[in-house]
Order: structure tokens, then sequence, then C-alpha cells
């Protein structure tokens, strides 16, 4: 039975070599990292030696890191810690409808208390115009936070030059690029960014750990209140283990993240010239060339992604869906609307996501059996008419 796994966007394996570097902090240097003795300064060590390998891959200086529990904490930080912060200088927050829900959630909570927020919409390949975020700048606008790539349909922001047009307003600026980092070079200089999310277990680290990048001077208040770990700006023992994963697997990335690439590209561009050659009627979701070298998405017209997935599980393949029958509501993807897509094809829509043990004879495989499922599923479906 083959066992193929396809879905690197919702997470990626742990490298053995991330947890060999994890192991001697769970038992044999097991100390807590505020502690003065030499079990503590063991550990300070270990947090401070990737805080500096975490920096270095953002191009940013380390007392700039602060450690989190993941993306959708580093991403809340920033939502709850600007708005308290800047409170007094305004009440409006922009962001784009197609964000994780990490940063869609907070900010309806916001509203709920009186805050503004401004959803700018994105084009038929998911791009968010510069020039919409400018003209949705007020004086009480005080945070600008658009992802550096989606997560769904993989479509990259022109986000330097979003930055750019923060910078000269002085709004903060914030990008989660929990998809893009330890995949692509992100600086936060050339990125002209204030704030930045990352989460390891999207990029071969251990899950529950994360980092949140704040430019020197930022003003942001804290999320988590108790002691004063991280330069007193997050509260809770150093999740050191964690912490050192974090470090190890984005510096294995910063050093073979260009090749991994080249050869994610070149799987991800054979997928989105075969797939259609293959299985009439579908569409390709995102941008044709500004995506992430390991995301493809397609909409296959006529079915429904969930039994789509069912029964590529069963042949070994696991996928995701942008349809949303597995959760509470019968509502597709806030992605895939928002790029325009009726409900129906939404319904439809595929995700494919590579990554370091992605191999060329599983695509072979994909492409092989995704023309049968989907030929056999529309067979069955009301409303497909074989051409
Ligand atoms: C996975 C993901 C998150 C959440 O990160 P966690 O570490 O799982 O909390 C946030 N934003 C994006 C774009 C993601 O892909």
């Amino acid at each position: 039975m083959k066992n193929i796994y396809l879905d690197y966007a919702a997470t990626a394996p742990c490298d053995p070599e991330v947890l060999k570097a994890m192991e001697p902090y769970f038992f044999e240097r097991f100390g807590n990292a505020s502690s003065l003795h030499a079990f503590g300064q063991e550990a300070k060590k270990a947090l401070e030696d990737s805080r500096e390998q975490t920096a270095e891959f953002l191009g940013a200086k380390p007392e700039e890191i602060i450690f989190t529990s993941g993306g959708s904490e580093s991403d809340n930080h920033v939502i709850f810690g600007v708005s308290e912060a800047l409170a007094a200088k305004g009440n409006h927050i922009i962001t784009s409808s197609i964000e994780h829900h990490a940063i869609l959630e907070p900010c309806k909570a916001l509203e709920k208390k009186g805050f503004k927020v401004t959803y700018v919409g994105v084009d038929k390949e998911g791009l968010v115009s510069p020039d919409a975020i400018k003209q949705a700048i007020t004086d009480k606008t005080i945070l600008i936070s658009v992802m550096q790539a989606n997560n769904e349909i993989g479509t990259i922001q022109p986000i330097a030059q979003i930055g750019k047009i923060a910078k000269e307003k002085g709004i903060y600026f914030h990008t989660d690029a929990v998809q893009t980092v330890g995949h692509i070079p992100v600086n936060v200089d050339d990125l002209n960014v204030d704030l930045l999310s990352l989460s390891a277990h999207k990029f071969y680290g251990p899950k529950g750990v994360g980092a949140l990048y704040v430019r020197k001077g930022t003003r942001i208040s804290r999320f988590l209140y108790g002691g004063d770990q991280e330069r007193g700006r997050r509260a809770s023992t150093s999740n050191i283990s964690g912490i050192a994963g974090l470090g190890k697997a984005i510096d294995l990335c910063a050093k073979t993240m260009d090749k991994e690439a080249k050869l994610l590209i070149s799987l991800r561009d054979k997928l989105i010239k075969e797939i259609p050659v293959k299985i009439p009627e579908v569409r390709l979701n995102g941008h044709p060339t500004q995506r992430l070298p390991n995301n493809v998405n397609f909409s296959i017209k006529y079915i429904e992604g969930e039994s789509m997935l069912l029964s590529l599980d069963m042949l070994g393949l696991a996928l995701s869906t942008g349809s949303a029958c597995t959760s509470s509501s019968l509502e597709p993807s806030h992605v895939l609307l928002a790029i325009g897509l009726d409900h129906a094809t939404a319904h439809g829509s595929l995700r494919i996501t590579t990554g370091r043990w992605t191999k060329e004879s599983d695509i072979q495989y994909l492409l092989e059996n995704l023309p049968k499922v989907a030929e056999k599923l529309r067979a069955m479906s009301p409303l497909y008419e074989k051409k």
C-alpha cells in the first residue's frame, strides 16, 4: 500500500536531524532558561543560539525575535498587541480577505470591541493590489497585515511594495510568513516589514513553536502575561527543545532551500502543465508563476473535494481541499470565494503541497491516479455531461 504525503502546507514531518538537535533538551539538559545555575545556563545558551539562527535567516537582530507557541500565537500577538499599544493613535486595521484565520478571527474580535477593519479583496489570481491598500489608509490606520504567501492557493504577495507604502505613511506593517520562511528567502529589510510571524512545523521543525519578529522600536503590548521571559515580552518557561528544533530547522533550510525550491518548482510546474491535459474542465487556483514552489491548487469541476480526498486516500495519497464539509460549516474556503469562484467550483478544489521528501515517482503516481478518480466521480455526478 502506498503512503504518499502531499499535504506539506498543513504540516511537515520533523527532519530527523532536527529531532536529534532537540533530544538533549528533554533529559540531559532539561534546565529552565531563567535559572542562574549551570542547568539553566545550558538551556539559556540553546535559547540564544536559536534566536541567532532565526535572526540570521530573516536578516534581523537576535533581540528582535520573540519565541512563541506557533504561527497562531504570533498572529494573535500582533493584532491584539499593536491595537492595544496604539489605541490612543487610532482604531483602524487593514488586512486582506484571504488571510489565515489566525489573523481574521482576532480582527473580528477587535471589531466587536469597536475597532474598524478593512478587508482588502484580491484579484482572480489571489493578488492583493498595493494601490488598494493605499486607498484604504485613513488617519486612524495603525496597522497593515498582509500574508506573504497564501496557504491554500500559494499566491505570493508584493510585500515589499506594500511595506514601502506603509513605511511612507508611518504605519506598522506585519506579514504572516508562515508559508514562506524556510522555503524562499525572507528578509525583513527587503520586505519593509515591522512585524513577521513564522512557525517551525511548516519548515520541518516541531509543532507548537514559532516566532514573532518585532523591529526595534515597534510598540506592541504583551499578549501573554506572567513571568518576564523573552525580555519581558512573553511569559511562560521557554520551550527549549522546541526552540532548539526551530533553530536547527531554519538553519538547515537556509542551507538547502535554494536547491530544494528548484526541485519543487519543477514538480509543481509538471503538475500545472499535465493536470489540465489529463483532466478536462479544471481550473488552476492562484497565480500561475508568482506562487510558492510547493503549491498546486486546482478546481476539478463537477466533483466534490471531499469525495475526491477519500478516493485518493484509499489509493494512499494524502491531499487537502478547500471544501469545508469536514468542518462544522458547509461554506467553502473564504480564499476560494475571494478569488471569485462560485460555490460548486470552490467545493471541487484540490490542494497538492510537496516538500523535502516528495519524490518524482510520487507525482507520477498522482498523475496516473487523479484522472481515474475524477472520471469515476464525474460519472456519478448529475452535473457532468461527458463532452
Ligand atoms: C499554519 C499557518 C498558521 C498557523 O500556524 P500554527 O503554528 O499552526 O499555529 C498561520 N498562518 C498561516 C499562513 C499558516 O499556514
